[in-house]
């Protein structure tokens, strides 16, 4: 399962750098030059956007970065609710899963 390891290691780099650019984004919408008023509710509605995505990279960073722990306390492969194996497809589907899928699903989580 060192794949499934290094797989995260990359999603989270991936994740990290994700969330740098959508902060550069947004210091540069915060500091607006001269624009006029139409063009600013543009930009305010793409700083909406941004904040989306930036929760979710975030959201989704704090998983992996959980999954990794997970996998060094050498858990990574169980339920970290209910002990049992979580299910190799789905692990392959999901690399960050920490829940085997009748957990996941009674959490509504992915
Ligand atoms: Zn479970």
């Amino acid at each position: 399962m060192e794949q499934r390891q290094e797989l995260l290691e990359t999603l989270r780099d991936e994740l990290i750098e994700r969330v740098d650019r959508y902060k550069v984004h947004k210091m540069r919408l915060e500091n607006p030059l001269d624009r006029d008023m139409e063009e600013q509710a543009i930009e305010l509605e793409n700083e909406d956007v941004i904040d989306a995505l930036e929760d979710e990279a975030e959201e989704e960073l704090r998983q992996v970065m959980h999954a990794l722990e997970r996998i060094e306390e050498g858990e990574g492969e169980l339920c970290e609710r209910c002990g049992e194996p979580i299910d190799a497809r789905r692990l392959e589907v999901i690399p960050y899963a920490t829940l085997c899928l009748d957990c996941a699903e009674s959490e509504g989580e992915p």
